[in-house]
């Protein structure tokens, strides 16, 4: 079933579906089932695979999604360029609502969540990983933030170039001590669903760049009750159509031919195992 695809995008919340004319296919994975099926469908002439990161009845916490499924059925489906949007919270008073954030670096602050493939752990066909080490200084393709960023431009949404996306574990939102905190680091915007998929995107060699869409300021950068899910949910719906634009544009300018390093993220290192 490998070739299906060529770019894939996952669905934060509030985002469950992506193109119209899809064919829905299951997949299973060593490491169990993904989110959901995957929708294929296609867009400015490449293959497009759409996964809702929460299943498309948002039936999944940040903290209970298998991520390492969700990255491996991607790829066997030929996807090699993965766009990841999510929604998140302002860190800064300039950086309310409505704002769409292309960041740069990552800091995890998740505690329970398994952020490899190369974890010792055997796959059911009895192959075992080895010990692999990636580097991960630059968590984001350049090319697909790229693609993004201009992407927005043109759509008449100037996106923050950049920036550091703190992602927590959830599914509560952050304490103010907790948001004063991240706020203070330097960082720019929190979510919960970040990390780790990006680590594992570079695990396999992926592409794969976030698009952080800002449904309210945290607690830390706000005056009034905190976070509530329903507010969240509200600003995510009052911008899912121009954020699905901005993708479908994205989309189109990222190259079929890869010149990144992502593909070489493993440099030669043998994983063990055998990547779809
Ligand atoms: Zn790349």
């Amino acid at each position: 079933m490998s070739e299906q695809a060529e770019i894939g995008v996952i669905g934060g919340s509030g985002f469950y579906s992506f193109l119209d004319d899809v064919t829905e296919i299951t997949v299973d994975t060593p490491y169990g089932a993904p989110s959901d099926s995957l929708f294929l469908g296609e867009l400015a002439g490449r293959r497009v695979a759409f996964l809702p990161r929460h299943g498309r009845k948002h039936h999944l916490p940040p903290h209970r999604i298998n991520y390492r499924a969700n990255m491996w059925a991607l790829r066997s489906a030929g996807v090699r360029q993965v766009l990841g949007p999510c929604a998140v919270g302002g860190l800064r008073q300039e950086y309310g609502p409505g704002t769409l954030l292309i960041p740069d670096q990552l800091v995890d602050r998740t505690k329970a969540r398994v952020q490899t493939y190369f974890d010792g752990e055997a796959l059911p066909d009895g192959s075992v990983p080895n010990v692999v080490h990636l580097t991960f200084a630059d968590p984001y393709c350049e090319t697909g933030r790229q693609a993004c960023l201009s992407a927005a431009r043109e759509d008449g949404w100037e996106a923050v170039d950049g920036g550091t996306l703190c992602v927590v574990e959830g599914p509560r939102f952050s304490t103010r001590a907790e948001s004063h905190w991240h706020a203070a680091q330097g960082w720019s915007v929190v979510g919960m669903t970040g990390h780790p998929e990006a680590a594992l995107a570079r695990e396999l060699g992926l592409c794969y760049a976030s698009l952080t869409l800002v449904t309210d300021l945290d607690a830390g950068a706000e005056t009034g009750e905190g976070v509530s899910h329903e507010e969240v949910l509200r600003v995510f719906g009052e911008n899912v159509g121009r954020l699905r634009k901005v993708l479908f544009d994205a989309v189109g300018k990222l190259p079929a031919e890869r010149s990144c390093s992502c593909s070489e993220a493993l440099g030669g290192l043998d994983p063990g195992i055998e990547l779809p």
